[in-house]
């Protein structure tokens, strides 16, 4: 017995036990026969191809999913991908360190499966390929007649139907997705990798459709509005967090009105910005901006970033910003390029030049990951053994300090100020902690972000400060504060509807929608799109 040939088997076992740890909150033996049978078809299957350049490809495939679920504990998604596209040089650099262990294994498993010494095709090897394959098909088949008539496919139709999908490619999809996916998660990746293909070939309408747009505000106008970045409204001592993290905006608790349920649109930047600014349907339509409607009601619109400008994967974000009149970008290729401080001295000269209603757009990096290089020295003030959560909420004591200043600047100058941040991240002992939850079905609590007003308002007649609001209807609470109304906003109650539901609306990093469950506020998905 040569024992060098145990260690490809090994290693396939044990990536096996990893991508099925899941399964063994079902039942433990049936994690342990998943886990035997995944194993037989992979083994196999190495066993087939025996060229090192086939077994290569089939490792990439592989350990694609084994570095996405142990970094976001999720598949390959269309979210992922932009983020890696997006990811530049300089931070390249940070996101290796970040997620140091999780390639180190990955790279390990790429090499075995390429270079471990594999046995000759012998019968018994070929028996376990087509126990495998069995394991994959022979379910599938036996269920066919049910697999395509649950609810489950039928809500999965109905997305795919909304998106433009034919019949036949969602069902092909619904059977390698789900079915398949099921016994064999990394089958799952071919769904991010054609959602990701999909989304880059959507062709957008930029110029302005909203219909009949009309505005009732002064001449002299000033509407300013501030989007954070990864901030949990759960980590703001405004919001009840233990940590004082935020002095100087607890002063400002009687001149703002703070709204304690908001949620983001989606859970990463590109995801929910798109629809934060727009009337979605279905898709995010970028020609029904709140720039565009700004524009039309007679605004002089600007965007101020500090989010890289030459993100062309950022493309939806960078549409919308482009909309406007005028667009300063602080960073190139990378973002955060100065300290989000910076962005008020733009915003001061255009106040002080301006000769007209002004709609200004402040993108702030916020708290963006690394959290370390957000903010100067003297605002690391946090320590404890969580070296990341400290980084986090100092990031947010400088975010405190650079909201105050900005209501001080606009409280000046008699202007209107509203500020959310773009998404949350995953609670930090939750089960990804501190980072985007690109996961199907995210925490509610990483979509819940800060949202206030300077001065205080009263646009939300029958809202509370505490009914649930979602950021992806934040056209009709733009419209509402702005006093800046079109017809596609009032037809058929639109905005009413969107407003008074106490439900959560999001995107998740497939772009489908979701809208959660009415108790409590629980993630639970009530239904899909
Ligand atoms: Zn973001």
């Amino acid at each position: 017995m040569n024992y060098k040939l145990l260690l490809l088997p090994i290693t396939i076992i044990i990536y096996c036990t990893i991508m099925n740890l899941s399964k063994f909150d079902d039942s433990f033996i049936k994690g342990i026969i998943h886990i035997l049978l995944q194993s037989s078809l992979l083994i196999g299957l190495i066993i087939l191809v025996q060229k090192s350049v086939f077994r290569f490809i089939i490792a990439i495939f592989l350990g694609v999913e084994l570095f996405t679920l142990l970094s976001y504990d999720s598949s390959l998604s269309v979210s992922l991908v932009m983020s890696l596209l997006n990811t530049s040089i300089g931070e390249s650099v940070s996101f290796i360190k970040f997620n140091f262990i999780t390639i180190l294994l990955t790279i390990v498993f790429l090499v075995s499966l390429t270079i471990l010494p594999v046995p000759k095709r012998k019968p018994l090897y070929m028996l376990l390929s087509i126990l495998g394959g069995g394991y994959i098909l022979v379910p599938s088949i036996v269920s066919a007649n049910t697999l395509f008539s649950s609810t489950k496919y039928e809500s999965y139709r109905k997305t795919g139907l909304a998106r433009g999908f034919s019949n036949d490619y969602i069902s092909v999809e619904y059977f390698l997705n789900v079915d398949i996916g099921y016994r064999f998660p990394a089958i799952r990746a071919i769904k991010g990798i054609t959602d990701s293909i999909e989304f880059f070939s959507q062709q957008v309408e930029l110029t302005s459709t909203w219909k009949n747009v009309t505005s009732k505000s002064s001449n002299d106008d000033l509407l300013v509005l501030g989007i954070g970045e990864s901030l949990r409204a759960d980590n703001l001592g405004i919001y009840g967090y233990s940590r004082d993290t935020t002095p100087y905006l607890s002063q400002q608790l009687n001149s703002i009105s703070l709204f304690e349920n908001v949620y983001s649109a989606g859970t990463n930047t590109w995801s929910a910005i798109p629809p934060t600014l727009t009337k979605s349907t279905g898709s995010p339509d970028l020609s029904k901006s709140i720039i565009n409607l700004a524009k039309d009601a007679g605004y002089t619109t600007y965007w101020i970033s500090n989010h890289a400008k030459a993100s062309h994967w950022d493309f939806s974000i960078s549409a919308i910003a482009e909309q406007a009149d005028h667009t300063f970008f602080f960073s190139n290729d990378e973002g955060g390029g100065v300290y989000d401080i910076e962005l008020l001295g733009k915003l001061k000269s255009i106040i002080a030049n301006r000769n007209n209603k002004t709609f200004v757009v402040l993108h702030f990096y916020g708290s963006h990951m690394y959290f370390e290089d957000r903010y100067p020295d003297e605002y690391a003030q946090f320590q404890s053994d969580n070296t990341i959560l400290d980084e986090y909420d100092n990031s947010i004591l400088y975010t405190d300090y650079v909201q105050a200043e900005t209501i001080k600047l606009i409280s000046a100058n008699k202007g209107k100020y509203l500020f959310f941040a773009d998404h949350g991240l995953g609670s930090p002992d939750g089960d990804i902690p501190l980072k985007h939850d690109v996961r199907k079905e995210p925490d509610l609590s990483s979509l819940k972000v800060p949202f206030f007003t300077f001065p205080k308002v009263n646009i939300f007649q029958n809202i509370g400060t505490k009914q649930a609001i979602s950021l992806y209807y934040f056209e009709c609470i733009f419209s509402k504060w702005s006093k800046i109304t079109s017809t596609d906003l009032t037809e058929n109650n639109y905005c009413d509807n969107a407003l008074k539901s106490n439900k959560v609306t999001f995107i998740d990093s497939n772009l489908n929608k979701h809208v959660s469950s009415n108790e409590d506020r629980k993630i639970e998905i009530v239904s899909v799109l």
